[in-house]
């Protein structure tokens, strides 16, 4: 195996799932051992059969000097016993000490790429429904409010009673999260750009997404393709290079640390899997982040559609923080920022079709980046980003643009971009 496949998700999570044992702390030891002991063991990218043969050999040397940077054992081997060790007082009775060391943890890791919250521009909200739902608006779609706390429980990213904006960044994201649901509704949350602050004072996000996954999966392949050339890995023009490299994969050691999938045979009021996340979102709102990007874990469930989601961004979903206040019910510093719309189920009927749309999108964000500036611009690649890579995904065999969920997202992802223009 080359790091290429290592980097993986599903890869990492069927490393995660065969390293189970009765105690979560030794699972997450098992994984440390099996992790090193694989990462000690790759090969050189130019055997890789996942990355196209005509191409192989133009990225394989950057895959290559990556995993030569990387792969000293003493930093990786700390960081895990550092994140195992947070669980461990924690569990031992100590959340005093362990908050601590996970702050420790994040202080240790800034972000190496800067995300704001105006890198994503659309998002994606559902909530399940049935015949007592109250009526579905936009208030539908807030968080739980603040005097109905006793409804929130432990998720990955929140700890029970404190309310938080769950958001993905693709309605199938949505539909995974809630896929025990019988119906859901859905609405596109919005960034406006007349809502938000001067660029400086937007929001920063905590990245635990899979970036050099991506950037090796899409740009890299891309670039290749279009023989526009990969970026030698010691030009420091180019974000990551080899002195970001350990940086970056120390982050992708957290992701997956905190990333494991809940074990259905173990479901209880208190989900160890969620913990050290949980911790490290304690310490990561103290260090002002509006939320955290982080990869849905769901996805692997749904094996009916194409089979390299992990490589693409749009399963990534959003966490976003709210604010305590002593007397409204709902934080308005991060609610007012977006334009919440309820989408109908099903879309608009339009004479056109996936193709089409798909065309009238593109030639949207072309259209804004002739005429606008700024925040249009941006939150338009954004979509950009999300609507390419949707194009190409087969869901039970047909193109997923071509489902009613898809038409009802390439119709929020049009209306999007004439919200933009307007
Ligand atoms: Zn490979």
């Amino acid at each position: 195996m080359c790091l290429n496949c290592f980097l993986d998700d599903s890869f990492q999570n069927s490393l995660k799932q065969s390293s189970r044992s009765d105690r979560f702390e030794t699972t997450m030891e098992v994984y440390r051992d099996r992790f090193l002991s694989e990462l000690d063991g790759l090969s050189n990218a130019a055997t890789c059969d996942h990355i196209p043969n005509e191409i192989r050999t133009d990225i394989a040397p950057w895959i290559d000097c990556f995993l030569d940077t990387v792969r000293h054992i003493g930093p990786i081997k700390l960081i895990f016993d550092t994140l195992i060790g947070a669980f461990r007082l924690y569990v031992d009775g100590r959340p005093t000490r362990a908050l601590e060391q996970a702050r420790n943890i994040v202080k240790k890791h800034p972000p190496v790429q800067e995300l704001k919250l105006d890198d994503i521009g659309l998002v994606f909200r559902g909530r399940p429904i049935d015949n007592k739902t109250a009526p579905i608006n936009s208030e539908f779609f807030y968080h739980l409010p603040f005097n109905k706390r006793f409804y929130v429980s432990n998720q990955r990213f929140s700890i029970s009673g404190i309310p938080i904006l769950y958001l993905s960044r693709s309605l199938l994201g949505v539909k995974w999260e809630l896929s025990g649901a019988k119906d859901i509704a859905y609405a596109a949350f919005r960034l406006a750009p007349y809502h938000l602050p001067s660029p400086s004072k937007v929001p920063q996000l905590y990245d635990l997404s899979n970036a050099v996954h991506r950037l090796i999966n899409h740009v890299f392949i891309n670039f290749a393709k279009r023989k526009i050339g990969i970026p030698n890995c010691n030009d420091l023009n180019f974000q990551p290079n080899i002195n970001t490299f350990p940086a970056l994969f120390h982050r992708f050691i957290i992701s997956q640390m905190c990333t494991f999938r809940r074990d259905p045979l173990r479901a209880g009021p208190f989900v160890e899997e969620y913990l050290l996340a949980q911790l490290l979102t304690e310490a990561i709102k103290e260090e002002d982040y509006a939320g955290i990007l982080f990869p849905s874990t769901r996805y692997w469930e749904n094996a009916n559609c194409s089979n390299d989601l992990a490589r693409r961004d749009f399963p990534d979903n959003l966490a976003l923080f709210t604010k305590y206040h002593h007397s409204t019910n709902f934080d308005d510093s991060i609610l007012s920022l977006y334009d919440i719309k309820v989408l109908a189920i099903p879309p608009p009927k339009r004479e056109w079709d996936a193709e089409v749309i798909s065309n009238q999108i593109d030639s949207g964000v072309a259209e804004i980046w002739k005429r606008k500036a700024g925040y249009p611009q941006k939150l338009s690649s954004s979509v950009n980003i999300i609507h390419s890579q949707l194009a190409t995904v087969q869901c039970d065999g047909h193109p997923y643009f071509e489902s009613e969920l898809g038409q009802m997202e390439l119709e929020a992802e049009f209306d999007y971009l004439n919200f933009l223009l307007a």
